[in-house]
């Protein structure tokens, strides 16, 4: 192993990307596997049927509000319109949010824009937007360990005016943390073409601190689309998209993107006819694998939800202490903290707990730890900081 591999390593490690390598896994395939042909197809052709989705026209806004019922139909609650002007006109970006059980404030970001422009825009960006739809519509019962906010921007076509917004309204005032950005437009390919390969777009622009990172889960998102859909990838730069609004502001992005490219882009040709939707179905299968990935999509956390269903870890941050309250009686309990590397420096066995058990933290340093607590080897892990 080179020294400078044994770095990057270590800095990947301490902004939370783990470099293990990974791993097909089963559960991530029976989810990608739910998504369907048929239910692509139905919400791509109601999604064109609204016509011309321009900022400020009734087309778009019909196409909100079917994408809102679409939503609520999936069961998702945490859904928010952000309004705001894009040349003179009120147009709305969308938010869905779903909360993860470990890292409940840090975000996995899935976005496509809805609008289109000078056609129904079938594949620009009907292909993304149906995207959305279909991994959100797989996820929704679907344990995670990460927050996934689901996000239909407004005003792509004219200047990425949408995802603009609500970086500067919502991720800059909020200091969101947000794992990474996941930018879907155009997936769509050639009708007559042969589609076997999806572009996975990496950040090689300004700022550049953020470009090996997105080379991590733009390789990781390549490895998902390889596991969980038919397939091949191909790596190259994003560009000219929502993402790019996320990546100036420092964060770490990557992309899908057709790799036969449509020649009716922005165009009334820009039809169903025109492309390939047995493709956008496989890019779909692969993305909504890979969101699984990201976001840790994991059966034993919803069985957490019983055994651990009154956890409490108090206070956060620690200073020479912490408590975790369990709220009944537990016969036997391994409590770990693990540091940011992944080194453990606490681990200890607990019998007869009434309630709660308090763990003195004084030889801990000041930083960022991870509790697992594992009770009749069902865990939970719980972020946890030291003053
Ligand atoms: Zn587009």
């Amino acid at each position: 192993m080179k020294l400078h591999y044994l770095i990057f390593m270590y800095l990947t490690s301490l902004i939370g990307i783990s470099t293990q390598a990974q791993t097909y896994n089963a559960y991530h395939n029976t989810i990608a596997s739910g998504c369907s042909q048929s239910s692509v197809d139905t919400n791509l052709q109601e999604y064109v049927n609204f016509g011309i989705k321009s900022v400020g026209s009734t087309a778009i806004q019909n196409s909100l509000d079917w994408l809102k019922a679409k939503y609520q139909s999936y069961g998702y609650t945490d859904i928010v319109e952000q309004e705001f002007t894009a040349s003179g006109q009120q147009t709305k970006n969308l938010i869905i949010t779903k909360q993860g059980s470990t890292y409940p404030n840090t975000y996995v970001i899935v976005d496509a824009h809805y609008d289109s422009i000078n056609g129904v825009g079938a594949n620009d960006n009907g292909s993304g937007t149906v995207a959305l739809l279909e991994m959100a519509k797989q996820m929704a019962n679907i344990p995670t360990a990460y927050s996934i906010k689901f996000i239909h921007f407004s005003a792509e076509e004219i200047g990425l005016i949408g995802s603009q917004y609500y970086v500067d309204n919502t991720v800059i005032p909020q200091n969101m943390d947000i794992k990474l950005v996941l930018n879907i437009d155009e997936i769509g390919g050639i009708n007559g073409q042969t589609n076997d390969t999806i572009v996975c777009e990496r950040d090689t622009g300004n700022p550049s601190s953020n470009n090996a990172q997105s080379s991590v889960v733009t390789n990781q998102l390549a490895t998902c689309i390889g596991f969980y859909s038919t397939l091949n990838t191909e790596i190259s730069y994003a560009y000219s998209s929502d993402y790019m609004t996320f990546e100036n502001n420092g964060e770490i992005i990557t992309g899908l993107f057709e790799k036969n490219q449509t020649p009716y882009r922005h165009t009334p040709n820009d039809i169903i006819a025109n492309m390939d939707t047995v493709y956008v179905y496989e890019v779909i299968k692969g993305a909504t694998g890979a969101l699984a990935f990201f976001a840790e999509a994991d059966q034993a956390l919803s069985t957490n939800s019983e055994v651990f269903s009154n956890l409490d870890v108090y206070p956060i941050p620690a200073d020479k202490k912490i408590t975790v309250y369990f709220g009944k009686t537990v016969n036997e309990v391994r409590v770990s903290i693990f540091d940011i590397n992944g080194k453990t420096v606490f681990n200890k066995f607990y019998s007869n707990i009434e309630n709660s058990k308090t763990i003195n933290t004084e030889k801990l340093q000041s930083g960022i730890y991870v509790m697992t607590i594992d009770i009749d080897g069902i865990k939970k892990n719980q972020k946890i900081q030291i003053k």
